[in-house]
């Protein structure tokens, strides 16, 4: 997870969220149409926002299933169904949540609302492995409801992670050759590509980068 800038509602929302919601509540279903708050052009939207990531998880949805998810469930509030700012895009799995609905969006990190620094506040990493980094309820809690410690993640992150320390490898090797121990521009500027917001767990790279020194 890391801080996201929310973009401007989609034009659809703006013009028919009115109508689907009281067609919604008036039609006594349990849960409002995907067809309709997850309309391609609200999905395109949330994409830009995360470089097509999943906003809990950072899994690249290129070729993956995109989800979009209800922050504030549809069961604790269901006017906010069609609200933009309740519209979170997310992989599969982590919309498959059961401990989502159980801890409040107040008990947990959001990042719709938290800043990178604050994220990192309160969620570090021990190589693919994510950890609370105080211990502090929120830290716990943020880790649980967004289910950040599954092992579908921890696979994905190992994953990511081999080809980030094989680079390491590469360099060190060259380092050698060369008989040097400083890093070049461009070592430098591809070890640094991991952690922008655009590259898978990211946050993670941003994390094992700051504790390397790199
Ligand atoms: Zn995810």
């Amino acid at each position: 997870m890391r801080g996201l800038q929310r973009l401007p509602e989609p034009q659809i929302l703006i013009d028919r969220k009115v109508t689907w919601l009281s067609n919604f509540l008036a039609s006594g279903k349990k849960r409002p149409d995907s067809s309709k708050y997850a309309h391609n052009s609200i999905k395109i939207q949330l994409n830009s926002i995360s470089h097509n990531k999943c906003f809990y998880c950072e899994t690249k949805l290129k070729g993956k299933r995109k989800e979009v998810d209800h922050h504030i469930e549809v069961s604790v509030d269901k006017s906010f169904s069609f609200q933009w700012t309740n519209l979170f895009l997310s992989c599969d799995n982590c919309n498959n949540k059961i401990p989502h609905s159980t801890i409040s969006i107040n008990d947990a990190l959001n990042p719709c609302a938290n800043t990178d620094i604050e994220i990192k506040e309160h969620i570090t990493f021990n190589d693919e492995i994510i950890e609370p980094r105080n211990n502090s309820q929120l830290d716990l809690s943020t880790i649980k409801k967004y289910r950040l410690d599954n092992e579908l993640l921890d696979t994905r992150r190992l994953k990511s992670l081999k080809m980030f320390y094989k680079l390491i490898y590469e360099i060190k090797n060259n380092q050698v050759i060369e008989n040097r121990n400083t890093l070049t521009t461009e070592e430098l500027n591809t070890i640094h590509k991991f952690k922008m917001p655009n590259n898978s767990f990211s946050l993670m790279f941003d994390v094992l980068i700051e504790k390397y020194n790199l």
